[in-house]
């Protein structure tokens, strides 16, 4: 084998890459001479490497979601996803121990080599093979749900083509639409619980052979959730519990009010109070662009530019079309230090918030960027969601006509209102998911599929409140698992919770001085992932917290902030 080197390389040259092309760039790396003379140098190639390689892998899956019926494709991205990157894990880890054992670091570097630690530390040759199952069991789930039809009126129907009946102003069809779509899931509930009992005994084997007593313990490791245990996070269900929930009572008793209804049913939740059309906030993707570009632009000049940026080298696939994946993601291009933003746009308000969203992530690529590894960049999931839910929020004052935006002033408050009453149902969602797996995973009783079911109902009641739902609990036992996450990617939702607590502190500085707040906002994500989760949320001007006090203050300011513009968008106070 000759000595593989990276100099001169572009992720083009990997696009059609084997495991074998790849594995010498890093046997190289395995056998180069090691010492603290060289080991910068070393970094940087390294960090070169995984530039490349995740970049051609990027390229890869951006160019299949884009055009999921081109087998050529769909080939080279399962060759990467599959084949490629579950090998390079591997040899990161041998890297990482290489790095380890020389005992170097430097301050920007301390948080990457804690996640190396810890890597290093659970990883376990005995769980590439459980690691391998899981995924197998994981693409069941996700081809049952995703192949769910029901009939409607003769003509079968995705799930996701029933949203609209779900917003429909004639209740009887909204609650067929929720009846039928509840109705799918509690068909299948037999097979899905069967492969959720496989991938807990999976999980649970993974975790006794890296040591560890429980799976949870395992996944805080696993995650690099270094500043804050299991014990912060039911902290932070009891805050919402008595914060939040209550607040979402409130408004559901507003909308039963509304409505006109004697008991606001699950099937009531979707609609506008006043009946009114769903908004609809530009007609062509292109005015969706550049009405965004001028909304970033009074943001701040900077990320205007970093999306016009994005414009101009064909960075953004936004529209729905025939063939493309569903949802919306924002990927990073390492080597070229440009970030892309996919979303499947049909012209609704969810497509604005979306694309603001998106965004933040895509500003927080730009920002990171100039720091020299590639593992300084992006920081824990805590502080990524929040660079994109602060943008929702931070970007929402340029949205009216007043600032050539999407709205007129009535619609305006509308969708401020139908944004703001969202962040605290999410909340309440975030806190009963996180409850409940970590009751499966601790409590004993997690491998007893008629206990979870149980379970659920109890953790949702506590955080999901004003909604009569006497009768349905077989169609509320489905909300979980219809909840992607629980079976995909366990423990992965709290960080939405802790973010949206750090983004709702952002706006609140927003609102005191926008400039201020905005400014220290980039100045946090330009940081990367070179501090730790608390030093990062504090530069942004803001607190990482678990506590009751502030998420109460947050949600008191979310009401009076709601009070208002109910005022302003025809629903009254
Ligand atoms: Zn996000």
């Amino acid at each position: 084998m000759t000595m593989a080197s990276i100099a001169g390389l572009t992720p083009a040259d990997f696009a059609r890459a084997t495991w074998d092309d790849l594995l010498p760039y890093y046997r190289e790396l395995v056998e180069r001479p090691l010492d603290l003379s060289n080991v910068e140098e070393w970094l940087a190639d390294w960090s070169r490497l995984e530039e490349l390689l995740t970049e051609a892998g990027a390229m890869a899956m951006i160019a299949y979601t884009c055009d999921t019926a081109d087998a050529g494709k769909e080939a080279a991205h399962l060759r990467f996803s599959a084949e490629i990157l579950p090998r390079v894990e591997e040899q990161e880890v041998q890297l990482a121990n290489r790095l380890l054992a020389l005992g170097y670091t430097r301050p920007d570097l301390a948080v990457t080599v804690a996640r190396f630690r810890t890597a290093s530390e659970i990883f376990r040759e005995a769980n590439i093979p459980l690691s391998q199952e899981i995924e197998e069991h994981s693409a069941r789930y996700q081809k049952i749900t995703g192949g769910l039809t029901v009939d409607w009126n003769g003509v079968e129907k995705t799930l996701p083509e029933l949203q609209p009946f779900l917003q429909s102003p004639d209740r009887t069809i909204r609650e067929r639409a929720f009846r039928l779509n509840c109705g799918a899931y509690a068909e299948r509930r037999d097979e899905l619980a069967a492969i959720f009992d496989i991938l807990f005994d999976l999980r649970v084997k993974t975790a006794r052979n890296a040591g560890f007593s429980d799976f949870e313990a395992y996944c805080f490791k696993a995650k690099g959730r270094f500043d804050y245990t299991p014990a912060d996070c039911r902290r932070f269900h009891a805050a919402c519990e008595e914060k939040v929930a209550p607040a979402v009572e409130r408004l559901m008793a507003r909308r039963q009010k509304a409505l006109g209804v004697d008991r606001l049913r699950p099937w009531d939740v979707g609609p506008d109070p006043k009946g009114r059309e769903a908004l609809k906030p530009f007609k062509e993707v292109g005015d969706l662009i550049t009405t965004s570009r001028r909304v970033f632009d009074q943001v701040s000049s900077n990320f205007g530019g970093q999306f016009q940026t994005m414009m101009d080298d064909g960075l953004l696939d936004l529209e729905v079309r025939k063939g493309k994946a569903p949802g919306g993601y924002c990927e990073t291009l390492h080597y070229r230090g440009r970030p892309f933003i996919f979303m499947n746009a049909v012209g609704v308000l969810d497509d604005v918030s979306t694309l603001l969203h998106e965004a933040g992530h895509s500003f927080h690529a730009f920002e990171a960027h100039h720091t020299p590894f590639i593992w300084q960049r992006h920081p824990g999931l805590e502080m990524c969601e929040l660079a994109s839910m602060s943008m929702e929020l931070l970007a929402f004052p340029y949205l009216d006509q007043e600032h050539h935006g999407f709205f007129e002033s009535e619609e305006f408050a509308r969708a401020r209102v139908e944004h703001l009453e969202d962040v605290l149902v999410t909340l309440s969602h975030v806190s009963s998911v996180d409850a409940f797996q970590s009751w499966i995973y601790t409590s004993g009783q997690g491998r007893d599929r008629d206990a979870r079911d149980q379970a659920w109902l109890r953790i949702r009641s506590r955080f999901e409140r004003g909604i009569d739902w006497s009768g349905l609990d077989r169609e509320r036992i489905t909300r979980w698992y219809r909840q992607l996450h629980i079976f995909l990617y366990p423990f992965y939702y709290i960080e939405y919770g802790i973010a949206q607590v750090g983004a709702l502190q952002v706006w609140r500085n927003s609102l005191r001085n926008q400039a201020d707040a905005v400014e220290r906002y980039r100045q946090a994500l330009a940081l990367g992932n070179t501090r730790s989760l608390p030093e990062l949320y504090r530069a942004a001007g803001v607190e990482f917290t678990f506590d009751a006090k502030v998420i109460g203050e947050l949600v008191t300011l979310v009401e009076e902030e709601l009070e208002k513009w109910r005022g302003l968008s025809g629903l009254g106070v």
